[in-house]
């Protein structure tokens, strides 16, 4: 690539800062590719086993820490962020009714990937334009790419104890995304560590699934439970999860870094109505059929219909008793998988728990008044 000596590196790196302004990223920032520091940890947290079932975890091995293993070529890594709290969040009045489906916020909105992917293949291509044999490779998500330990070298934040990207402008309400690039461009300069003595994130997890600062054991995690995982969710963490039916957002939620975190500008992360602050009982009723056209272009559509009848079965088990979901309950079963029948069969027996409960607190109730009603004068 004779071209790039007579190129101002400095000058294509602040051109491409501003296309990325340009096209939505509220930050970007370019690091050099040596994860070195990240390999121990992220295969200590291999050999404990806390990616769980992720399998593409461990066989992509070392890959993740090593981009120019993953793509041939790689020089440097644009690292991206985009916001998406989206307005009217709802999110105390949402978790504490347990009659209404939580969904996390990130999810609400069309499926960020699409978005993220086509914005940054937008600013390869503008990179490309203007030097012309300048190879490219984006990535959102993506199983392979170590996308945190990333941004955090690029500058767009440190990593918290929660392990998620975090920025004092910004907090963690955002999207990450990678440009894998082979240019010597410019690095920019990580950030300060600023979680200091805080652990809110580690005791607010309701499944406690941050088993140490900076270390999620996913399979207890309630987003690898309701996402990732195609298992049978741990009994012993169902009660734990009440509403979530589709990711958790506590750790976040609770961060102090979060209390002024910018609402996203992208109408796509707005909620749709059809999935924001549901009832649980609408959401189970849906066929596979209007599963699927009501979230289509949504990122909930990746975990299925099976996935989704099972997490909303847990939380229909958490809710407080009523007629309407054990009747609901019966009438599921045997309409999609055993896996699905088993996650029912468990959501029922809590609800008759609690109604038995429930009618033990009544008959003590009464048994009450009576005594008081006898004890009493006959003209009080
Ligand atoms: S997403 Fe929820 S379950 Fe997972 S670590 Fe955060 S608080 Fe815990
Ligand atoms: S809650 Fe506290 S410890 Fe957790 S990520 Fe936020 S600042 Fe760090």
């Amino acid at each position: 690539m004779s071209e790039i000596s007579s190129i101002d590196l400095v000058e294509l790196t602040n051109n491409i800062k501003a296309w990325g302004a340009a096209l939505g990223f509220q930050q970007v920032g370019i690091s050099d590719i040596d994860l070195n520091q990240h390999e121990s940890h992220l295969q200590e947290w291999l050999d404990n086993g806390y990616h769980g079932d992720m399998a593409y975890m461990e066989s992509h091995g070392m890959k993740r820490a090593r981009p120019d293993e993953l793509v041939p070529g790689t020089l440097r890594v644009i690292s991206v962020r985009m916001n998406y709290l989206p307005p009217d969040a709802s999110f105390a009045r949402h978790l504490k009714n347990s009659e209404i489906g939580y969904i996390s916020r990130y999810a609400l909105g069309r499926d960020y990937h699409k978005v993220l992917r086509k914005r940054l293949k937008a600013l390869g291509d503008k990179i490309t334009a203007s030097l012309k044999h300048t190879q490219y490779r984006p990535f959102v998500d993506s199983a392979p790419v170590l996308e945190h330990a990333i941004a955090e070298k690029a500058g767009i934040g440190w990593t918290g104890k929660h392990s998620l990207t975090l920025n004092k402008e910004a907090g963690s309400w955002f999207f990450l995304g990678e440009l894998f690039i082979n240019l010597p461009l410019p690095v920019d300069v990580p950030v300060e560590e600023s979680c200091g003595n805080c652990t809110a994130c580690l005791t607010i997890c309701p499944t406690n699934a941050i088993v140490a600062p900076y270390t999620v054991d996913a399979r207890r995690c309630i987003s690898y439970l309701t996402i990732e995982s195609d298992k049978d969710i741990p009994e012993a963490l169902r009660p734990l999860m009440g509403n979530r039916i589709y990711g958790c957002d506590d750790c976040q939620l609770v961060c102090p870094w979060n209390r002024y975190a910018d609402i996203t500008d992208e109408e796509d992360f707005h909620p749709r109505e059809i999935l924001h602050g549901q009832r649980l009982v609408t959401l189970f009723s849906w066929s596979e059929e209007t599963f699927l056209h009501n979230t289509e272009g949504s990122p909930i559509r990746r975990i299925g219909y099976e996935k989704w009848q099972r997490n909303i079965a847990v939380a229909l088990g958490n809710a407080p008793f009523s007629h309407d979901i054990t009747a609901l309950l019966t009438e599921r079963r045997g309409m999609v998988s055993a896996l699905v029948d088993r996650h029912i069969d468990w959501a029922f027996n809590q609800q008759q728990r609690k109604r038995s409960a429930l009618e033990r607190e009544n008959r003590q109730q009464h048994r009450l008044i009576r005594v008081i009603e006898k004890g009493l004068p006959r003209d009080a």
